[in-house]
């Protein structure tokens, strides 16, 4: 009779990874058993969400193929915003692969909002790199809000990284919209949860009801188990080369809230009087669905290479923001490298344990939107795509690498060990 277990060891030829990097994973891992089990709650909770939104809006084998020309009456398209919206707690979104990337959907939604005269308050401090320019904070300022006569002012968080509550007071008496980034970015400020965004939004509203609360959501969607919606925001924008296109979608963003707000983006992105109604999606909307629906969990795979790397790194002596088990609001972790050799050799060892382009040497070069070089390690199957393992690092003080994703946590894991075992190679790491 045929057995149906094989009781034979697998001869496996596996990486080769130091035998101390190895238990030193083991014991990473061993200690991140309760923040695992926290994240698996909320992937089921998110994934039971979206399921839901699937089956409430009826998402039809229809859906799942695409317009060509103007894209009228695209029923895909139509639907994935309404799904977006049910799973944002959003009135409506708008869920488009002709966002070029997170800083073009933000784009739209403050160009969208803002008229000449309105005044936009940062409540987060200097907003994301690449938006400066947008505001027209560096760059020739040619286009940007500030040649369109839209003043700006910010509120930097306090030095423990919490929102500055009195300060928020004073400045958004006169704003009209109030712009609030959840995730830390290329910073070493705290993540936002939701319970601080809901803190400063409070704040705002209080003393300006009429405010226009936008959250720029790109790294945080399905870390916890609601959305800045939920917590007084009027309007979030993210990303779909991270969270929420969970690797599958191959490019793209989204803008969810009130839907005359969500008009007004519309208007920005197409014509006005035309918004949402043209939009052709090509074949992009099965890609689209299936990000969304496998994002719960995919985001959860990053959460846990992300504790697992802040872990590891940790006990190698290296200081991460957040800690294991400090309360994530988005998928990064900050590790501070110590200079630029091991910051380069983490970076070129995280390529190298990359699913695709394992062979190929990231340099750090003068990145498009960015202030110093920056060195990105990213084998992904999406060109840029985040949300898969990723290493981005600008190479200033403290030489912090930003690592973030893992669509697996298998994979995501082991990326990180075969970085650590590169850094052992060139001499940048001590093992005991
Ligand atoms: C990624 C990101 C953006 C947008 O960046 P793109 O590369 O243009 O998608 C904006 N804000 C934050 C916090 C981000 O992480």
């Amino acid at each position: 009779m045929a057995e149906i277990f094989d009781p034979k060891p697998v001869e496996e030829k596996g990486f080769e990874i130091d035998e101390r990097i190895i238990k030193l994973a083991e014991k990473a891992e061993e200690n991140c058993s309760a923040v695992f089990a926290e994240t698996d709650r909320i992937a089921r909770l998110n994934g039971e969400k979206v399921l839901k939104a699937f089956i409430n809006n009826k998402v039809s084998a229809a859906c799942m193929t695409g317009t060509t020309g103007y894209g009228y009456g695209d029923v895909g398209r139509d639907i994935l915003d309404k799904v977006y919206a049910d799973v944002f707690g959003a009135e409506d979104a708008l869920v488009r692969h002709t966002f070029v990337s997170g800083t073009h959907a933000l784009t739209c939604a403050l160009f969208g909002v803002l008229r000449a005269g309105d005044k936009l308050v940062s409540l987060t401090g200097t907003p994301y790199d690449t938006l400066e320019e947008v505001i027209g904070l560096r760059g020739s300022g040619n286009g940007s809000l500030k040649d369109f006569g839209v003043q700006y002012d910010q509120v930097d968080l306090l030095p423990d990284g919490k929102p500055d509550v009195g300060e928020i007071f004073k400045k958004v008496k006169d704003a009209k919209v109030a712009y609030i980034q959840r995730s830390r970015g290329y910073s070493l400020r705290p993540t936002l949860t939701l319970n601080g965004i809901a803190e400063i939004v409070k704040a705002a509203k209080g003393a300006n009801p009429d405010i226009v609360v936008m959250v720029d959501n790109c790294y945080g969607e399905f870390v916890e188990s609601k959305e800045p919606l939920q917590f007084g925001a009027d309007l979030i924008i993210g990303s779909l080369i991270k969270n929420p296109g969970a690797g599958i979608a191959e490019t793209g963003g989204y803008i969810a809230g009130g839907k005359k707000l969500v008009e007004q983006c519309a208007y920005r992105l197409t014509c006005v009087g035309m918004g949402k109604e043209v939009g052709c999606t090509l074949n992009q909307n099965k890609l689209m669905y299936q990000g969304l629906f496998f994002a719960p969990e995919v985001v959860a795979s990053a959460v846990k290479t992300a504790a697992f790397t802040s872990e590891i790194m940790t006990l190698l002596g290296f200081e991460c923001f957040p800690k294991r088990d400090d309360k994530r609001g988005d998928i990064i972790t900050a590790v501070l490298m110590k200079n630029a050799e091991n910051l380069t050799a983490f970076c070129q060892g995280v390529q190298k344990g990359s699913p695709v382009d394992s062979f190929v040497t990231p340099e750090p070069w003068d990145m498009p939107g960015y202030d110093s070089q920056v060195i990105m390690a990213a084998g992904a199957f999406n060109m840029g795509a985040s949300i898969e393992l990723s290493a981005d690092a600008p190479l200033r003080e403290p030489f912090a690498a930003f690592v973030q994703g893992g669509l697996t946590y298998p994979t995501g894991r082991m990326g990180i060990l075969i970085a650590l075992q590169e850094m052992v190679e060139r001499h940048c790491l001590r093992l005991f």
